[in-house]
């Protein structure tokens, strides 16, 4: 029977006896991997000295066990399913554990696994007690040396973290190599990589004047994919160093790519291992997001080197500790790697559509989550984007210059430690003499907060009145936030900004009075998107459309637009007749008209789509939602559509002559296809731009809307696409992808034919992620089909994934358990599913935990 009992924060306790050092001693086999562990520990002085030593362990076979080199008498110890219970241990001591896993049968992708042909590691969260029995927890810390044994033909590459101290050839063919990491870590940072790779080593002098080796280990015959990676590694540390002073701590920095990957990737202490997703790229295989992917992750991973490996995570609750901060790292590398508006709006879409949902969905929780069965189901969008978003905020009220003094700060204060999100808390305020009590509510408040504002102008006295007033989240309660809004204040005629800043908002309601102002100014609210809120903030179509082209704030310029969108949509989903006002024509021409960056516009004229939708409307029948959205797309090309074609072959000039950036060409050419292909032949069009394309950008766009479209080039573009690409797993990846999306009534066998393809397997999660999170994400039309049978296919698969990976199953299930803001009807359909996976017997507590909340 599965456990489902959870642990809570509020029971932390410190750990009675801590591990100091550990000495792994690993001989590598497929199915009878051996394991030698040596540690010595001792009892914490406060601890009973009766109080039996408890590790943790699973999947494992125990073949000996010593204290102080003698073995230990049966009657001393107990194992079970979970644990390994030592009683009488002395105050210090070393013990000595051997035991068996089996790699090769683990397919849950977490402890030691293969990949392809080469063994490798995953222990965050408690991965690492299926590799040795251990105290499995973040804040037991130690030294490790790793030494790995393995056949030196099939694995010349032999790596763990640290540097390496000793090398050498053993009989029979095999090795014997040796690292020692000097500083200490908790055990879901170590790892293991066993393998036959290509090398790309470079190197990087840090700013004081330290070379750092840099090897990053891939598939053979990937180099050439991975320049791209090693390039934003050296980014990643230089930027590191001129923004947060820090710089990196060992001689070494190990990437390995695979492709048998759970998450994106791991920070592991000197040797990442990265889903080769996030690694490999170069122009013919890889669209400009997945290179924009692989710099932000190679970015994130190198960040916790310091948030998150040399300051760690008491205990789990505190993830956020180490991922809010480090998201929030990764969003302002890439926005000054990029353009920081187009990167800002890009953060705040996914927060919406995806975030938003969780937040007020059945597994709603806070950034420090107080209440966890399974850990792996909290690597959520709240603890990693949220949790980023409070860290902005912290961000924005003490400026850049606080910040790092915050910074600066909490790593003296704590290098080397395992923390919680109130001592970071306390670093900050400390740092920059503040009270940052009422900021602190971010960390336990539930659900996405409203703000509700009114503006009042005074022509007599020139004065212009903000009321402002916030509440929680439907259903939850809180006192009131600490909330930073950002504004602008508009003149009307010169359209210039008179004022702006940042209002903090404190109270449950409160008045903001500006003075002497000559006219009454356009105001301009939350700029930059200061918090992770929904704002009600009612505005004329007059006064969006000057905020749409005069605010200096990129993020409003944008939203201005995205607002007359979703009021537009709403107006066709309610009302079937409802067309096209001339006026949001024309301020769609306005924008399709403006001097502005290509990637900027991309994005104004990208509607809001189908997720980011249900949160702005009630009661949302799927099929209704759809018509009203792909309406309201029909009529703006009835309108528009000379614009858009000539901006479309614009942007194909432009790339044609190499003209600036590509990225931002290909972006607007693609957002315009979008609305090219609708009802109406642009067939000749669409396999040119697929013919002619030299990157995938262009190519798999052209696909993808002949998919999604069903346009009668499309079988031939798909069959060519799929003869091209069939060794290119990634690229296999995005092919599984769009068969998901074909919007016709064939679908449900075409998802038969396609679980039986011979390039599909539910082991990869990458393929798994591809073909049924496409299907339940990207095809709406059929996923929330009136039938069920959308809700019916997810479920099959999550029961067939479950048992081979209930990582990725849980994350599979997200689109069955948000119900709210559908029709209560579509409610109750999906309900029906949860039902059926909650009686099996054997679900795992992965899925069990988010069906149990779905269903309370
Ligand atoms: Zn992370």
């Amino acid at each position: 029977m599965t456990d489902f009992t959870p642990r809570f924060l509020k029971d932390y306790q410190p750990a009675p006896y801590q591990i100091h050092t550990v000495d792994l001693y690993i001989e590598l086999d497929d199915e009878r991997t051996l394991v030698r562990n040596q540690m010595q520990i001792k009892r914490h002085g406060d601890a009973d000295e009766n109080e039996p030593l408890v590790l943790d362990g699973q999947h494992m076979e125990l073949q000996g066990l010593w204290l102080n080199g003698e073995a230990l008498n049966a009657s001393r110890y107990q194992c079970d399913e979970q644990s390994l219970t030592i009683t009488h241990c002395p105050q210090a001591f070393t013990l000595t554990i051997e035991t068996l896993v089996n790699p090769k049968a683990n397919t849950a992708l977490e402890g030691i696994y293969k990949s392809g042909g080469a063994f490798c590691t995953q222990c965050e969260a408690e991965g690492f007690r299926r590799i040795s029995y251990f105290l499995d927890r973040p804040d037991v810390m130690a030294i490790y040396t790793t030494t790995i044994v393995a056949d030196k033909d099939k694995y010349p590459y032999l790596l763990a973290n640290g540097n390496c101290i000793e090398r050498r050839d053993l009989e029979r063919g095999r090795h014997l190599v040796t690292w020692h990491d000097p500083f200490q870590k908790p055990c879901y940072l170590f790892a293991l990589v066993a393998g036959d790779f290509d090398l790309l080593e470079d190197r990087f002098v840090t700013q004081s004047g330290r070379e750092v080796a840099l090897q990053l280990f891939v598939d053979k015959g990937n180099l050439d994919k991975a320049r791209f990676a090693m390039q934003a590694l050296q980014d990643s540390m230089a930027w590191d160093e001129r923004v947060f002073g820090l710089e990196y701590d060992l001689d070494i920095y190990m990437i390995v790519a695979v492709d048998f990957f759970n998450m994106g990737a791991m920070e592991n202490k000197g040797l990442n291992i990265f889903n080769s997703k996030f690694v490999l790229a170069d122009q013919r295989s890889a669209t400009d997001d997945d290179f924009f992917n692989v710099q932000a992750v190679i970015g994130h991973e190198y960040f916790h080197n310091w948030t998150g490996n040399r300051i760690t995570c008491r205990d789990w609750f505190q993830l956020s500790l180490k991922e809010g901060l480090t998201v929030f790292r990764d969003q302002q590398f890439s926005a000054d790697m990029h353009q920081p508006d187009v990167t800002r709006i890009s953060n705040v879409r996914l927060l919406r559509a995806q975030q938003f949902a969780e937040d007020a969905g059945p597994m709603a929780h806070p950034i420090r989550p107080e209440k966890v069965v399974e850990m792996n189901n909290f690597y959520t969008l709240t603890v990693y984007e949220k949790g980023a978003e409070v860290i902005r905020m912290l961000h924005t009220l003490l400026g850049e210059q606080g910040f790092q003094r915050g910074m600066k700060e909490y790593i003296a204060r704590h290098d080397g430690q395992a923390v919680t999100c109130d001592d970071f808390i306390a670093a900050m305020a400390a740092a920059n003499d503040t009270d940052l009590q009422q900021f602190s509510l971010w960390y336990s408040q539930v659900g996405t907060p409203q703000v509700e504002a009114t503006s009042n102008y005074d022509a007599n006295s020139g004065s212009l009145t903000l009321t402002v007033e916030q509440r929680p989240a439907s259903g939850q309660q809180h006192p009131p936030l600490l909330i930073p809004i950002g504004y602008e204040l508009l003149a009307q005629d010169s359209k210039k900004v008179m004022h702006k800043g940042v209002l903090s908002l404190t109270q449950t309601t409160q008045q903001f009075t500006f003075e002497q102002l000559n006219e009454q100014p356009v105001v301009v609210l939350l700029t930059g998107f200061s918090a992770p809120v929904k704002l009600h903030f009612s505005q004329c179509e007059d006064e969006l459309m000057t905020i749409m082209v005069h605010a200096d704030d990129g993020f409003s310029r944008w939203e201005a637009t995205q607002i007359l969108f979703r009021q537009c949509i709403a107006h066709y989903y309610q009302d079937e007749s409802f067309s096209l006002a001339d006026s949001l024509s024309r301020a769609f021409a306005d924008i399709l008209d403006a001097e502005v960056e290509p990637a900027f516009k991309a994005l104004q004229i990208t509607l809001p789509g189908f997720a980011e939708m249900t949160e702005f409307l009630q009661d949302v029948e799927p099929q209704q939602l759809l018509n009203a959205l792909s309406r309201f797309k029909l009529d703006l090309l009835g309108k528009q559509q000379a614009k858009l074609q000539a901006m479309y072959q614009a942007c194909d000039q432009k790339l044609q002559s190499g003209e600036g950036h590509g990225a931002g060409y290909r972006a607007l050419k693609n957002a315009c296809l979008e609305y090219l292909v609708q009802g109406q032949s642009f067939d000749t069009e669409v396999t040119a731009q697929y013919q002619k394309a030299s990157n995938m950008t262009e190519k798999i766009a052209a696909l993808q809307v002949a998919a999604s479209e069903n346009l009668p080039c499309f079988e031939a573009l798909n069959r060519d696409f799929f003869a091209q690409w069939q060794d290119d797993s990634l690229v296999m990846d995005k092919w599984f992808s769009i068969q998901a999306r074909i919007e016709d009534d064939a679908v449900f066998e075409r998802l038969e034919g396609l679980l039986n393809h011979p390039k599909f397997s539910m082991r990869n999660p990458n393929r798994a992620r591809a073909l049924i999170g496409s299907f339940a994400v990207h095809n709406p039309k059929y996923f929330h089909h009136a039938s069920g049978r959308g809700y019916d296919w997810l479920t099959d698969q999550i029961v067939k994934l479950d048992a081979i990976n209930p990582q990725v199953a849980s994350r599979l299930i997200t689109p069955l358990i948000q119900t709210q803001g559908f029709a209560s009807s579509v409610q109750e359909t999906m309900r029906k599913r949860l039902q059926r996976l909650q009686q099996l017997d054997d679900i795992s507590a992965d899925i069990g935990e988010k069906i149990n909340a779905a269903l309370v």
